[in-house]
Order: C-alpha cells, then structure tokens, then sequence
C-alpha cells in the first residue's frame, strides 16, 4: 500500500470536462489540487458535440484556441423527420443572443486532453491510471480515499474535500447509494466513428444531424479529417430485440432509414461498435461540507440535445467557487452550495423537459416547422445553443412553446397518446446495460 505523503486540499476524481475544469481554478487560485484518473489521456469518450454557449467557459479557462485548432465549426443542427418531405436546419444565428453563432465538434480524446493539461499548467497534480475505490469521511476535517494505480498497486491520498468527477461510474452516488433511475426517462446508444460518412458542402460541414426513425433517433457529428459520430439512441426494449451482433444490429436499424441509409452508403467503421445504457439518473445528495458531485456524476439524463458537456463544464466552474468557499471556511459556503445546486438542477430540469417529449410527434410537427410567434423559434435555438444560465430572457419564450405544444398535441391526440404509451412502457422496462464492443 502506498499513501501519498502530501494531504491535498481537493482531490478531485476523474478527469473528463467537468473534473479537469474545477481542477483548473481551483489551481489557479493557489490550492493544492490532486487529480486522480483512471483511464490515461487520450483516451476515447463519446460526446463531440459542443455548444455555443461553451465557448465562454472554455475562454475563461484559457483553452479556447486550443479547442478551435482540433474543432470543426458547427453552425446549427439539421432535423430529419420520416414524415416531413424536407429537413430543417435551426442555425444558433437565429438564437435571441446573436454574438454565439457557432460551436465545435471535438474529437473528445483531444478536447479532454487539451482540459486536463490545461488544469496541470495551472498547478494540479496529475495522477493518471489511479482509480478511486472508497472515501472514509468519518474524520470530518480530512477524507481518506482509497484506491489502485495503474499497477494494481492499492494507494490512498488524503484530502480536505473530495470532488467526484467520475462521469457515468457515479462513485460518490454509489458509495452513498443515493443514486436513483430517472423515472421519465429511459433510452439506449449505439455508436461508433466512421469515415466517408457523406457530409453536407461548406458552412454546413460541421452541423449536427439528428434524424428520427421509428425506434429512436440517430446522430450525425462531423468530426475534422473526415471522421464522423455516429450513434443511434432507442428505447432499450428495441436493443433487447436484437437477435445479431452489435456491428449488424446497427447497419440494419441504419437500413430502416431511407436518409441514414444515403447518409452512411459508402461509410466504414474505424472502431469497434458500443453500446451503452442505463444513464438516465439522478443523486439524491450533491454537495457537504467535504465533497461535491458535479456533470455526469451528479445526472445524467440523454444525449440528444448536445448538453452534457455543457452542463459538466457549469458545474465544474461553478462548483470551483463553492469549494473554494469550504477551503476558505467562509460562513457563507453553505449558501452558496444551495445557490450551486439550484442552478444546476436548474439546468437538467430546462434540458429534460424538452428530452423527455422530443419523440412526440407534437413536438416534431413544431420543430420541423419552426414559426416566431412571440420569439419561440429563437428560444429553442437559445436553448440549443446552450443559452440557459444567463440574463437572455428565454423563459417567457420557452414558456409559450410549451403552451403551443400541449395545444397541438390536444389536436392530433390519437397519434401523441400512442407515442406516448410508447414512451411509458419504454420508460418502466428494466433499462440496458453498456455492452462491450463485439457482443
Ligand atoms: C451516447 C452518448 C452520447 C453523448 N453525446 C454528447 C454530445 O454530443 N455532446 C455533449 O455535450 N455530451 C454528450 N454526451 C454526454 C457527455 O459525454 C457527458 O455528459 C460528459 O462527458 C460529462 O463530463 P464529466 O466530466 O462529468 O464526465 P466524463 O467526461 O465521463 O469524465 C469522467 C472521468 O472520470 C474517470 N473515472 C471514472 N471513474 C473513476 C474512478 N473511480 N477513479 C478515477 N477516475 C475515474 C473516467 O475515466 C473519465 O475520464 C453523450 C453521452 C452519451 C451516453
């Protein structure tokens, strides 16, 4: 066993987006921070698509040139319907906040790595290939964490505050068993990179494509040097039904879609396809005065809308500063814990409202033929564009979308009841695990 020999203010563990940008400040302010990751950099994440309104934070954390070298410009997001003749295409221009018209599309493996070196500039310490296994808390000023290198080798590091980071492995929530299954929602992924995905011609290049088909949706993310992400997201009983390996059962759902299928008919997979499931949750617990939960570990909720990046990278900048309250031992911390916890929840709860009824054919009828009444189309784009933690005043907006989609579900409710039902009994199943790739 070895135990470091330095007690650190923070360890924060994992190093995905939202890990390495707490790291960053929390360096940068002059407290010594310990990263411990699991799995060396660069190493394969899925999650290429960033938003708009990420920018900003990846200016504040100084990596924002960096991220524009291994990018590619995405100028909004293409929608294709099964039962719309014509895809639409919502540019962030068209966002009530027009100085954000663009994001990126990032290899992960690079953009993280671009993060995590960020935070060690900066003064963290880096130690890869060590996973933590278990926190004692029971002295309430100094937690013990426990855990292996990459040797196999079982090794401890104390620490004044601990920041989970893990992403999906949710390890605080699981230690604490306040992990719970999100109970509206429920879906599987399956995805891969592929090259010679047919793209769209200039400024369109670098856009997402979301595309609809009867058991779910597919995404289309241009990456740079003719790489492309794609991936399918489905309810977990269609996943269940597949009788062939996980390579066929993707080209044959690719095949039931006349566009995906024009899409990918000259595309090769470079790497083995994935599968993964069961990521629709939420901890009951987020911060104490010795640790915090932030992005993935904290919820998780779906991929369609791009956010997740986003989300970790709030609660990692934003989560910094409420640290850096305990560290201090300032009297207000606690407040400006429940300040933290607000916005964040704040944040899933915009996200998942649009998530949980993005199948709806209501809700497709109004995205497919996106009208301004009242500003709602720029809403929605604000909201995809990332557009919810500032003074853009999209509530109203986003408010009256929603009022306009219970009314146009009410004028074709046979069809949204349906899907509806649908959506229930996909939501009750037991949900999928990740599968491996081959299997
Ligand atoms: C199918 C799918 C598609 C997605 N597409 C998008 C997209 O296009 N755009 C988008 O913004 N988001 C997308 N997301 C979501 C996005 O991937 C995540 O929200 C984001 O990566 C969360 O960042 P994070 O820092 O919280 O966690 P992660 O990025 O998952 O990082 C967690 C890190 O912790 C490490 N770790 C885990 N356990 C331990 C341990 N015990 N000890 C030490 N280290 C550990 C891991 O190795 C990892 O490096 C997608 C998600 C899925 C499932």
């Amino acid at each position: 066993m070895t135990t470091s020999s330095n007690t650190c203010d923070v360890l924060v563990l994992g190093s995905g987006p939202a890990g390495s940008s707490l790291a960053a400040i929390l360096a940068e302010k002059g407290w010594q921070v310990d990263v411990w990751e699991k799995d060396p950099h660069p190493r394969f994440h899925i999650g290429e698509s960033l938003l708009p309104h990420t920018l900003p934070f990846l200016k504040q954390l100084g990596v924002l040139e960096e991220v524009k070298r291994i990018g590619l410009q995405k100028f909004g997001a293409e929608l294709v319907s099964p039962d719309h003749d014509e895809s639409v295409t919502l540019y962030f221009s068209g966002a009530m906040d027009k100085n954000h018209p663009y994001a990126y599309q990032v290899r992960r493996s690079e953009f993280d790595e671009i993060l995590l070196k960020n935070s060690q500039k900066k003064g963290a310490h880096v130690r890869e290939g060590f996973e933590a296994k278990t926190v004692d808390f029971s002295d309430p000023s100094l937690a013990t964490i426990h855990g292996k290198n990459a040797q196999g080798i079982a090794v401890s590091q104390q620490a004044r505050y601990v920041v989970d980071a893990t992403g999906r492995q949710t390890f605080l929530a699981n230690q604490f068993n306040t992990k719970q299954r999100n109970l509206q929602h429920n879906s599987a992924s399956v995805f891969g990179h592929f090259e010679d995905v047919v793209r769209h011609s200039g400024k369109d290049e670098g856009n997402l494509t979301i595309c609809w088909f009867d058991q779910g949706w597919f995404w289309i993310i241009p990456l740079t040097d003719g790489v492309t992400s794609v991936g399918m997201v489905c309810w977990p009983s269609y996943l269940k039904s597949r009788t062939n390996n996980l390579e066929d059962f993707f080209w044959q759902t690719v095949h039931m879609s006349l566009p995906m299928t024009h899409r990918m008919k000259k595309a090769t997979s470079i790497m083995p396809i994935v599968a993964t499931g069961n990521y629709a949750y939420q901890s009951t617990v987020m911060t104490g005065s010795q640790f915090m939960l932030v992005g993935d570990a904290f919820a998780f909720v779906d991929p369609i809308l791009s956010s997740g990046v986003h989300l970790a990278l709030h609660s990692g900048i934003r989560g910094a500063d409420v640290v850096d309250a305990y560290l201090h031992g300032h009297a207000q911390a606690g407040q400006k814990a429940r300040d933290f916890e607000t916005a964040v929840k704040h944040g899933l709860k915009t996200y998942s409202w649009f998530i949980y009824r993005i199948t709806q054919p209501a809700f497709r009828n109004l995205a497919m033929v996106p009208r301004n009444f009242f500003r709602i189309h720029e809403a929605i784009s604000s909201m995809l564009a990332g557009d919810v933690f500032g003074t853009t005043p999209v509530q109203l907006p986003l408010f009256l979308f929603k009022g306009l989609y219970y009314l146009i579900a009410m004028l074709d409710l046979k069809a949204n009841l349906v899907q509806y039902q649908k959506r229930k009994r996909a939501v009750e199943e037991e949900p999928v695990a990740s599968l491996p790739p081959g299997q």
